[in-house]
């Protein structure tokens, strides 16, 4: 199917085309023709599925159809609201809006917190046909009736399900009320919990069910693996996996702020250059975070699951889970940064013993086994017996070398060698390591895991 088919202006058209894009992703397929004949959608769709042109492109389009010149406000009201739950996937939608809109006369701005208000009331002043907004910041704009939204046609609520999360329920409910009853809405959800479809009873008319990934099913093309490790060895893991394989761009996830703050500052005692973005750091702090991180001045970003929402960096190829998140579901959003808009990612968990039952929890939502190997020299149970993970107990300076320095192959020779699956979980039915051949490996039949082990590790070395 071709974008031009979509039956979407020539205008956006061009645009699409400006970024190189031939033809719409499954998302965008289903949902921009919906969208043209005004109907209301509710889409379960993952970050990474192109989602936001997905909504962005046709919403332009309808407005386009009535475009305003004028340049007063009264006359040229908020038409579209784009609701998102964190300042990032704002900044990053309207981006988007202003990419895909660029030969379009409409204008578009972006309001979230922590940030001074004035120039987002000044930008509201002049007159803007698009806002999109975190809820909380939007409803002081109301309060301090900078922004009008009376005549809102078009309504977006973009990752639906953590905006829940996040508590913003109250506040979606007295941004619904300020809204005319007469519009179009969207609903966007990553996942379809039994509070989304609540949400979206009170919300859609009548809406078209799309569904892209099957329901809370973790992105088909990322690799998702579990390293079983001490949770005291796990910062020497990391540390030894991203030197070893030579990784570039590494996303890590922690649970707490305070962790990921140790860690980014262990890493980067380690030389590897890291930094930290979680909801204590301020909005420039986290911008600039982002883009150090996306232009490759830092090589590791660790992030709370609160403030990766909405990082979106073309071709992220490494997550790895530090720790393991809070809930199942939140597992989903992180593996959702890689592997995006049809590029292979990794997805790299470190799993303590205690760890385990939340990794079968998350295997029960995904519906199916994540691979578990152990690397050789980072045996669970080789750790002494402090339980501080990220505490550094090297002598100061210097790395704290691995009881045995094995040499972990490149990702994708990683998977070609991966070991047979007796004693093993079998892996995932549509996870690509299945389908990579199993190389030597696949011709040593029965194998304990500590030998797969050794196997991953250290390939050169004797091989029983
Ligand atoms: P999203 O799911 O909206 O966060 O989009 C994920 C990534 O896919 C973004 O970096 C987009 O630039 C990219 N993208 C969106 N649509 C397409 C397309 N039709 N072809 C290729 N890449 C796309």
């Amino acid at each position: 199917m071709s974008f031009e088919s979509l039956g979407l202006a020539p205008e956006i058209l061009r645009a699409v085309a400006d970024q190189g894009y031939t033809e719409p992703t499954p998302i965008q397929a289903q949902a921009i023709p919906v969208v043209l004949q005004g109907r209301d959608i509710m889409a379960g769709a993952q970050t990474g599925t192109g989602k936001t042109a997905g909504f962005t492109l046709p919403l332009l389009h309808r407005l386009a159809a009535h475009a305003s010149t004028s340049t007063s406000p009264a006359r040229h009201p908020v038409r579209a609201l784009i609701l998102t739950p964190t300042r990032e996937l704002a900044a990053q939608v309207e981006e988007s809006v202003r990419t895909y809109g660029k030969y379009l006369p409409l204008k578009a701005t972006v309001i979230y917190g922590g940030v001074n208000m004035n120039p987002q009331t000044e930008a509201l002043r002049t007159g803007v046909d698009i806002v999109v907004a975190t809820p909380g910041r939007l409803l002081d704009h109301v309060q301090q009736k900078s922004i009008n939204l009376s005549r809102v046609e078009f309504l977006v609520l973009d990752e639906a399900d953590r905006m829940l999360d996040m508590g913003f329920l109250p506040d979606l409910k007295r941004i619904m009320d300020l809204l005319p009853k007469q519009r179009q809405s969207l609903l966007f959800s990553a996942t379809f919990a039994e509070e989304i479809k609540r949400l979206s009873d009170s919300l859609l008319r009548d809406p078209i069910l799309i569904e892209v990934a099957r329901r809370n099913t973790a992105a088909e093309t990322v690799t998702q693996i579990a390293y079983h490790v001490d949770q005291e060895r796990k910062r020497e893991l990391l540390a030894h996996l991203i030197k070893s394989q030579d990784l570039r761009q590494v996303l890590v996830f922690t649970r707490t702020k305070h962790g990921a703050d140790r860690l980014a500052h262990q890493l980067d005692r380690d030389g590897i250059r890291s930094d930290a973005i979680h909801g204590d750091k301020t909005q420039p702090q986290r911008t600039k975070a982002l883009s150090d991180f996306k232009e490759g001045v830092v090589r590791v970003l660790v992030a709370t699951d609160v403030a990766a929402r909405g990082i979106d960096i073309d071709q992220l190829p490494h997550v790895f889970n530090f720790e393991m998140p809070n809930s199942p579901e939140d597992y989903v959003h992180r593996i959702g940064r890689t592997g995006r808009a049809g590029s292979q990612g990794d997805a790299i968990s470190l799993v303590s013993g205690e760890e385990m039952r939340m990794l079968g929890e998350i295997e029960r939502l995904i519906k199916r086994e994540i691979p578990k190997e152990v690397v050789a020299g980072f045996e669970p149970g080789t750790a002494s017996s402090s339980t501080d993970s990220t505490r550094d107990r090297a002598p100061r300076g210097r790395e704290r070398a691995p009881q045995r320095r094995p040499e972990i192959p490149p990702a994708a020779e990683r998977h070609a060698q991966r070991a047979p699956s007796e004693g093993l979980p079998k892996p995932a039915a549509n996870n690509h390591h299945q389908k990579q051949p199993m190389g030597h490996a696949a011709s040593h039949g029965k194998r304990p895991q500590r030998q797969v082990a050794a196997l991953l590790g250290g390939l050169k070395k004797k091989d029983s």
